[in-house]
């Protein structure tokens, strides 16, 4: 069912200024930045092998990542699985009894077709299935 760990997302306060340890210091090369609207974030892609690091910076004061940031700080936030066919995935997950942030999937950054688990169905960590459809551009 989980193909791979698509990304780990880290909420960051600014992009600006994280982007370089990442670029620079771990020579990661940048893949992508974009603005999603519908999470009110700004995020970067960075390639690391296999699998994505995105660098979330919140854009409006309601922001999950603002909330994340004023209650934890800075830091990893989420882990995003790379599944297909999100739809059966999150029908799977209600029907084991699983606490769903989104009980239908929304469009995620790269187009992707995304939804997060509850941390409190899912040992504390923040989970997002992910379903690239198409050409994302982040592949
Ligand atoms: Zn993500």
């Amino acid at each position: 069912m989980i193909k791979k760990v698509d990304h780990i997302g880290i909420a960051v306060k600014s992009i600006e200024e994280t982007l370089p340890f990442y670029t620079d210091v771990l020579s990661l090369t940048l893949l992508a930045i974009e603005e999603v609207d519908s999470q009110k974030v700004k995020v970067a892609f960075l390639k690391a092998g296999e699998t994505k690091i995105e660098l979330l910076e919140a854009t409006s004061k309601e922001s999950p990542i603002a909330d994340f940031i004023g209650k934890r700080g800075e830091g990893i936030h989420h882990m995003a699985l790379g599944v297909a066919s999100i739809e059966d995935r999150i029908a799977e997950m209600k029907e084991q009894g699983i606490r769903m942030i989104d009980n239908e999937p929304r469009l995620g950054a790269g187009g992707a077709h995304i939804a997060f688990m509850h941390p409190k169905s899912a040992a504390g960590v923040l989970i997002e299935l992910c379903e690239k459809k198409g050409d994302g551009g982040l592949e």
